[in-house]
């Protein structure tokens, strides 16, 4: 038997001396055995022997204790690092959340402003058009001097407002890269030129230094006016009076650099990578927004090149901007929106965009455009202005009533409402309004035939370019870029109506009607020439009448009467009488014909009634013309 596993004594069989045990569990054992005679009785004395089974090593209390402790490390590990891991992705979403919050309050900002901006223009125009009447009808330099400091804060408010559109813009992807040839010295001389009452104000010394030979590089010319104005606008904030700004252009080539320096107050080294950061300001007592570096970084960015700054306190700073001249630096996009720009001839030469011009000399500040003698205005024109801004509106038409018959109309609506029963000169209309807006209403002048021959003259903010496009696009004359001045305004309106004035002059002097020299716009060429060839087909018809006329045209008798007048200022029996004239002369220099042939031939009943309007129309009779060759 044995102790600890078997419960009772096994017998053995006679001459069996073994009994094996296998698979013993590890334990202590005593092994007992009882001997028995042959009898089979047994004996009380019981030999024993003890049996110690040691487990395997693994199982060891030792190997126990360590494998409980490799399992306790391990599930201790396991749970930290799920722990962690939750800690972690909660961290980050914390921050995240926090991020999005910063850029959403930022959003806000900026939305806010931008609203803000977009509200303040219209009165800063309002508040701009009166002051720039009154400084030039007023000669008193008090009174002078204190409407110059009105003129430029506001103007100072406007560049503000400017910036913050104009980044709103090129953040949002807005200001696409429009790429042509611009010859940069001219134009960096144009801005350059834009600061020298500034210049003079603070007594600065202010030099311009270009070496760069070929000067026509492909760039975007409003990017490029809106990176050296920003820069310029801080050098001269930045610079005390007595000290020195410079302008340099240098090109290898492929690249052009542009440095715009300072002796100015300088910016500390450590604060140097912050300055492009938007809204950033190294000084908080510095008057501005912190938004203009930004913006010129966003901008020289986007034209693919890069900016950077060198500046030490006190002694001084200096910004280069480097940009990519040649073609292949440019996407075909950007090429192409370029081209499409210079087909359409915008450009803003004459609008150099709004600096701080609060150190401006007065004498600077009036950019009065020359006045000549009207040609359109022997009799008054009808000047048609649309704007849902009701203030503008009054404020416009009072200023152009002294010289024009003007009609307020205060949306697109009713402004189409007008054209069909108002006989309008001219259409001086808002981009910007609700339902019909500028330029479905230059759109809807255009393709009417009853009305494309007027001129249509857009308003808009000039960071609204593509407004602008779209409007030059649908057949608009002009634009002028808000905020406006009001000389800027008549003078262009003065000149759309003295063009108009200057075709019918040269058509009502010509023996030869060329449609395309009269028309401005395809569909009134396209009118003309039909006019012409139908007037031909009809020219020995001496029974040919306006209404017949007026038949072949498709067009009421009327309406032909209006288009003729205000194509060439005649009327249809005056333009019929002129192509017949005008045919009779080329035929008689042929000297082929005599004059009662020719008067047949040109479709007049009797040679004598050809004779009196021929010598009324030409200042001589068909006999002196045939003497005179
Ligand atoms: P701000 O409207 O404040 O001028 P900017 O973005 O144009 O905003 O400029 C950011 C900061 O960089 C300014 O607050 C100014 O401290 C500093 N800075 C920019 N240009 C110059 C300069 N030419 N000289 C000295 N400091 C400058």
């Amino acid at each position: 038997m044995l102790d600890g596993l078997d419960k009772q004594w096994i017998p053995l069989t006679t001459g069996v001396r073994a009994v094996t045990y296998s698979n013993l569990p590890p334990g202590s054992y005593r092994f007992l055995l009882k001997a028995a005679n042959n009898d089979g009785v047994m004996s009380d004395e019981i030999a024993s022997l003890g049996i110690k089974i040691l487990p395997v090593w693994y199982k060891s209390w030792w190997a126990i204790i360590l494998w409980i402790a490799i399992a306790i490390t391990i599930v201790a590990y396991v749970t930290r690092t799920i722990w962690h891991r939750k800690m972690m992705v909660a961290k980050i979403l914390m921050q995240k959340a926090d991020f999005e919050r910063q850029q959403q309050a930022e959003e806000m900002k900026v939305r806010f402003f931008v609203n803000l901006s977009h509200e303040l223009r219209t009165p800063l125009t309002l508040m701009m058009l009166p002051v720039d009447e009154l400084l030039s009808r007023n000669a008193d330099p008090i009174v002078t001097n204190k409407l110059t400091t009105v003129k430029n804060n506001t103007l100072r408010i406007l560049h503000i407002v400017n910036q913050l559109l104009d980044y709103r813009r090129a953040e949002m992807g807005m200001f696409k890269l429009k790429v042509r040839k611009v010859n940069i010295n001219v134009l960096v001389k144009q801005i350059f030129n834009s600061y020298e009452a500034m210049a003079r104000h603070k007594n600065i010394n202010y030099t311009l230094d270009s070496t760069v030979q070929n000067p026509d590089m492909m760039l975007d010319r409003d990017y490029l006016e809106l990176i050296v104005n920003n820069l310029l606008t801080n050098a001269f904030k930045y610079t005390p009076k007595g000290q020195s700004i410079s302008v340099g252009l240098e090109s290898d080539g492929q690249k052009l650099r542009i440095t715009v320096s300072d002796t100015g107050c300088g910016i500390p080294t450590d604060k140097l990578d912050k300055i492009f950061t938007r809204f950033y300001q190294v000084n908080d007592t510095n008057s501005g927004n912190g938004i203009g570096l930004s913006l010129v970084k966003r901008l020289v960015e986007l034209h693919h090149g890069e900016i950077t700054v060198d500046s030490a306190i006190g002694r001084g700073t200096t910004f280069y901007v480097t940009l990519p001249t040649g073609a292949h630096a440019y996407s075909a996009e950007e090429l192409n929106a370029g081209k499409e720009q210079s087909a359409n001839n915008i450009t803003v030469d004459n609008q150099p965009y709004i600096h701080i011009p609060e150190m401006s000399d007065p004498d600077d500040s009036d950019d009065k455009l020359s006045k000549s003698t009207d040609v359109a205005e022997s009799h008054k024109a009808t000047v048609m202005v649309v704007d849902d801004n009701s203030e503008i509106l009054k404020y416009i038409g009072d200023s152009l009533a002294e010289k024009y018959n003007v009609l307020l109309a205060a949306n697109g609506a009713k402004a189409i409402e007008f054209l069909s029963t108002e006989p309008i000169d001219l259409i001086l209309t808002d981009v910007m309004m609700p339902d019909v807006d500028g330029v479905q209403l230059c759109r809807a002048v255009k393709r009417n035939l009853r009305t494309s021959h007027i001129p249509v003259i857009m308003l808009s903010a000039k960071s609204d370019i593509s407004d602008q496009m779209e409007g030059l696009g649908v057949g608009a004359d002009d634009y002028i870029p808000k905020p406006f001045s009001l000389d800027l305004l008549k003078a262009k309106i003065r000149n759309q109506l003295r063009t108009r004035a200057r075709l019918i002059d040269m058509y009502s002097h010509s023996t030869e009607i060329e449609p395309s020299k009269v028309a401005m716009n395809p569909l009134d060429e396209e009118f003309l020439s039909k006019a012409i060839k139908v007037m031909n087909e009809h020219i020995d018809d001496s029974q040919f009448s306006t209404d017949a006329f007026a038949k072949e045209m498709c067009m009421s008798r009327s309406n032909l009467h209006l288009k003729m007048k205000a194509l060439t200022g005649e009327s249809t029996n005056d333009f019929i009488r002129r192509v017949r004239l005008n045919k009779a002369m080329e035929l008689l220099k042929t000297s082929r014909y005599n004059v009662s042939e020719v008067s047949a031939m040109v479709g007049y009943s009797t040679p004598s009634y050809f004779t009196t309007s021929f010598k009324k129309h030409f200042g001589y009779s068909p006999s002196e013309l045939v003497k005179k060759d």
